[in-house]
């Protein structure tokens, strides 16, 4: 049996009437830049994370650099965040001219560890960028009060936990801004690229719509020197419909999630996610990651067994080649480094079936039994 990483076609099939009226509507009305759909999609999306405000952008990485950019992070500025991301979060920082800081993260659920913040701030820190990885939400009620003794921004990287909550709260509605992207294959994806920024601060939300449309207040009025970076209507359009389902697409990770604990039981080499089973979407499973001995050839039996898996991620920002600038490294950060070295990312997908599951968990219990 072969088993995709993530299959979008299946995901299409269930929803093809919706998704071609939706598309087909925007054709007929041609509204394709800042049409009807956005802003109904903003709305919506607003309402979902429980903010006030959403501005979508044209993808996730424009969402976190233009919302540091909108609260003034810049040139010289210092923005903490966890080595072990996808490489937008960094390149946000860099694209404001700010300079990452990398803190290490809990051995658990990979996240940052908020007692190693304190130790990473100095008098340049300006904003925080806590990544919620995998889907499952950082410890938002320890990190904001540091950050507000200091005097941070926090900047949730909420690109992987659409509709992942802690303490009641979901993420992208607990720091200044929340930082989401709609790339097809995120827990809510578009059929192309997109992002939104949601926040609760109106003068934020202002100087978003600014930045991204070039600046204009009204036609050929530029108060700043925007730039573009606009949901396309047709994908809004999409994600319209996408957002009605995603609640249950979620559910349905979670039971995957489950199934797969239950039939990973037993192996002692692999050690599944901890998560809070007490709040429904406490862990929203953008990925499934387990810890496994030998990974690399565990890998690589998968693979040729037609198991399709991935590694989030191999290589710790701070030893790339992009940020070699910075003068980390190896050692600097251990958790995260140990993490990279150990980590495998399972098939997750809510169309993901039992019969899957269980022939993933064989594959991996015969790995192990050679
Ligand atoms: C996907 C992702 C991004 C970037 O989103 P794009 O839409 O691809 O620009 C940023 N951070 C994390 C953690 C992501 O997973």
């Amino acid at each position: 049996m072969n088993v995709p990483f993530v299959d979008l076609k299946a995901q299409y099939a269930g929803i093809r009437p919706e998704i071609d009226a939706a598309v087909r509507g925007v054709l007929e009305r041609c509204d394709f830049i800042l049409g009807g759909a956005v802003g109904e999609f903003e709305k919506a999306f607003a309402a979902f994370v429980g903010t006030k405000h959403c501005v979508s952008v044209a993808n996730g990485t424009d969402a976190l650099h233009l919302a540091l950019r909108a609260l003034g992070v810049g040139p010289g500025d210092e923005v903490l965040l966890p080595p072990n991301t996808f490489i937008a979060t960094a390149v946000a920082v860099s694209e404001v001219g700010g300079i990452p800081v990398f803190v290490d993260v809990r051995p658990d659920t990979f996240n940052i560890d908020p007692s190693l913040i304190e130790g990473s701030v100095t008098e340049r820190t300006k904003a925080i960028i806590p990544v919620h990885l995998f889907g499952q939400p950082a410890l938002m009620a320890e990190i904001a009060p540091i950050a507000a003794e200091h005097g941070l921004a926090v900047v949730e990287d909420a690109c992987q936990a659409h509709g992942a909550s802690i303490g009641g709260r979901r993420c992208g509605s607990m720091g200044a801004a929340g930082c989401f992207s709609f790339y097809p294959g995120k827990n809510l994806g578009a059929y192309g690229d997109g992002g939104a920024v949601t926040t609760n601060d109106g003068s934020l939300d202002e100087r978003l719509r600014l930045l991204r449309n070039y600046g204009q207040r009204v036609k050929n009025v530029h108060d700043v020197p925007g730039v573009n970076s606009r949901l396309d209507t047709i994908q809004a359009a999409i994600l319209n419909v996408k957002l009605g389902h995603l609640a249950d697409w979620s559910r349905a990770r979670a039971r995957n999630a489950a199934l797969y604990e239950e039939a990973l039981a037993g192996i002692a080499e692999v050690q599944p996610p901890p998560f809070d089973r007490s709040a429904e979407f406490g862990h929203v499973f953008h990925l499934y990651v387990v810890r496994a001995q030998r990974r690399d050839d565990l890998s690589a039996f998968l693979h040729e067994r037609g198991v399709s898996c991935g590694l989030h991620y191999p290589t710790p920002i701070h030893l790339m080649p992009a940020y070699r600038h910075l003068g980390y490294k190896a050692g600097d950060f251990p958790v995260a480094e140990r993490a990279a070295q150990e980590i495998i990312s399972l098939p997750m997908f809510a169309e993901l079936t039992e019969g899957q599951i269980r022939c993933v968990a064989d594959a991996i219990r015969e790995f192990y039994r050679r």
